[in-house]
């Protein structure tokens, strides 16, 4: 039976890689119903929202969505699509593998990170005052009354939320997810000697977790050792755990060290949803050129493909990808190249049918 599952391409390059992962799943033998919903940019202009319903009921019918970038306005205008999608469908856990891939020269090889970002809480919650508003205004005398807190009457102010159950659930979320996969040890990022009550929470909650998963180890470290660490030894990490904004940091940042945001893919779960997307954005500066790299985005359908049960797909896929990056050629223009989005999907496609083949 075709498995249904919600495409959005999104925006920006979104519409070209979602093409290209679309290709190398039929490659796969996979059979997929695809509901394609439009969201981003164009949903805006002709709907007046780049979340509009139907997107969210197409993906509470399927369950499943393989998902394009949608672009975030900076400072103003409309709040982010992305964290909305991940609030709407409680999708608290991101997991975003990084592997160093053969062909990719990158400064550290060997490296097998996997980041799991807590998606719900934190700065990103959207609890927001802007700056010279009535609602600031009646915030500040509220603090000044708690607690003595001075904000700037010229200060724009963003709340921190961090839970014991929003945190217990990602944290147990953590330990399963490296039992599961046979991971080592996570390391956990906060900087709770600043903020006591929010990264507090999120350490301490997860220091008790840790002791009813004694099989795996468990280390912390503030966020900016962390960063340290991963550009200097990356190869001690194996799974980082982060509250949201330091996920986000990190995530790029981990991207970075195996050859940047066109190779690693990313899965938004939830207890009932799942939503795959790569980590990169809309990049807006290759938008519609037709040379974005599309190995994000088939990755990205890779893990989408084993979360459903065909492992065997997923599988070709992953081999499919090695292959055509080990022979060096085609590629696009981010790993040196000149392979437009079309070509380098071709490429995995074919790789991808050859892999099952050889099975
Ligand atoms: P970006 O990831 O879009 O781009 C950063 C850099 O990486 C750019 O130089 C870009 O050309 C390059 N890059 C990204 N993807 C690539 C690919 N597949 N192949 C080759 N090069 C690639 O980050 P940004 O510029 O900070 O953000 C652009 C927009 O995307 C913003 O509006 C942002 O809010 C949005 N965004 C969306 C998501 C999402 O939908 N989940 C994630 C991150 C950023």
């Amino acid at each position: 039976m075709a498995h249904l599952i919600t495409l959005i391409p999104g925006d920006g390059i979104g519409p070209e890689v979602a093409d290209a992962a679309r290709l190398v799943v039929d490659a796969a033998g996979v059979e997929v119903d695809w509901d394609v919903q439009e969201a981003g940019a164009g949903a805006l202009e002709r709907e007046g929202t780049p979340l509009p319903g139907r997107v969210l009921d197409s993906i509470r019918r399927s369950r499943t969505a393989l998902k394009g970038p949608i672009t975030t306005p900076v400072g103003t205008g409309f709040r982010s699509a992305n964290v909305a999608l991940r609030q709407e469908l409680d999708l608290f856990a991101a997991v975003r593998p990084a592997r160093s891939l053969p062909g990719i020269a990158t400064r550290f090889t060997n490296l097998d990170l996997v980041v799991i970002r807590e998606n719900t809480e934190d700065l990103y919650s959207g609890i927001e005052f802007e700056r010279g508003s009535e609602a600031l205004e009646r915030l500040r005398g509220e603090l000044r009354d708690l607690g003595g807190f001075q904000i700037r009457e010229d200060a724009g102010v963003t709340v921190k939320p961090i839970s014991v159950s929003g945190t217990r659930r990602i944290v147990r979320f953590a330990f399963e997810f490296a039992r599961r996969n046979r991971r080592g040890s996570i390391t956990l990022g906060h900087k709770a000697n600043i903020m006591k009550f929010s990264d507090g929470v999120f350490l301490y909650t997860a220091g008790a977790e840790a002791e009813f998963y004694r099989d795996v180890w468990f280390e912390e470290v503030q966020v900016d050792e962390l960063a340290l660490h991963l550009v200097t030894e990356p190869e001690t990490l194996d799974v980082l755990l982060l509250p949201n904004l330091y996920g986000d940091i990190v995530s790029d940042l981990c991207a970075g060290l195996v050859g940047g945001l066109g190779l690693v893919p990313g899965a938004n779960l939830g207890w009932e949803y799942a939503v795959f997307e790569p980590v990169h954005g809309s990049a807006p500066d290759l938008a519609g050129k037709g040379v974005a790299n599309p190995i994000a985005m088939i990755e990205s359908a890779a893990m989408m493909l084993a979360h459903l049960g065909e492992s065997a797909a997923a599988g070709a896929v992953g081999r499919g990808i090695r292959a055509v990056l080990s022979e060096g050629m085609p590629r696009t223009g981010d790993l040196g190249g000149t392979a437009s989005t079309g070509v380098m999907a071709r490429a995995i496609a074919r790789a991808t049918e050859q892999a099952l083949e050889a099975r």
